[in-house]
């Protein structure tokens, strides 16, 4: 299998941005890629933003990213307050923030909403993402819901058995806010993980799968 590193042209500490609307969100979409990339060789120093984020799923949200980064390089986490469905109405102010990161960091990796996702809190983060960050590789991750908005990706990441397990341990035990809710649950999880698996052959038979608009290679 051919592999893709994520490195900086200076050879340092890659420098992944973490972008959801909602605490668990980030967990559920990339939860995997984020733990195989902080036990990888060249660990990145993942920064971690939440647009809605109240104290109690703030504190659940920070305990699961520091489960799934275990080895990353640094960690900082920046919880907002945003009303929960209101994103769209209190987009200048959101992208200001978003603005105010890319003044601070210049990341490697961005992984934030798919554009075409039903929620519009994910969708109105995913647009000023784009909007903010015009030079860097963004990746959009998926959040299955009741809308029944799943896509059609186009970026895939194996994952290991150990990462599977890892990851909807950490979803299961992590957020007791959201158990009541029907859909917030192992096989939810695990299907789509398969269903991905399944589309890109990957060798445990799962995989996260993501959206990319656009990359650009720099051969040296
Ligand atoms: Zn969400």
């Amino acid at each position: 299998m051919q592999q893709w590193q994520l490195l900086r042209g200076d050879g340092g500490t890659p420098d992944v941005l973490c972008i959801g609307a909602h605490c668990d969100d980030i967990e559920i979409g990339c939860g995997g890629l984020l733990r195989q990339l902080c036990a990888g060789r060249s660990p990145p120093a993942v920064h971690w933003f939440v647009a809605v984020a109240p104290a109690a799923r703030a504190t659940e949200s920070r305990r699961a990213a520091r489960a799934l980064l275990a080895g990353a390089a640094r960690f900082s986490f920046e919880a907002h307050k945003f009303v929960d469905g209101e994103l769209p109405y209190a987009g200048a102010q959101l992208r200001r923030r978003l603005r105010d990161l890319a003044r601070r960091l210049s990341p490697s990796l961005i992984l934030t909403h798919w554009h075409g996702d039903a929620h519009q809190d994910h969708r109105c983060l995913s647009e000023l993402t784009r909007q903010t960050f015009r030079d860097h590789l963004i990746l959009e991750y998926e959040v299955p819901k009741y809308d029944g908005d799943l896509g059609r990706p186009n970026w895939f990441v194996p994952l290991t058995a150990a990462t599977v397990t890892a990851k909807i341990e950490t979803l299961r035990t992590c957020f007791a806010s959201q158990r009541d809710k029907p859909w917030f649950e192992e096989r939810t999880f695990r299907a789509l993980l398969r269903l991905r698996g399944m589309e890109c052959r990957a060798p445990s038979g799962y995989a996260e799968a993501f959206h990319i608009s656009k990359g650009v290679w720099k051969a040296s």
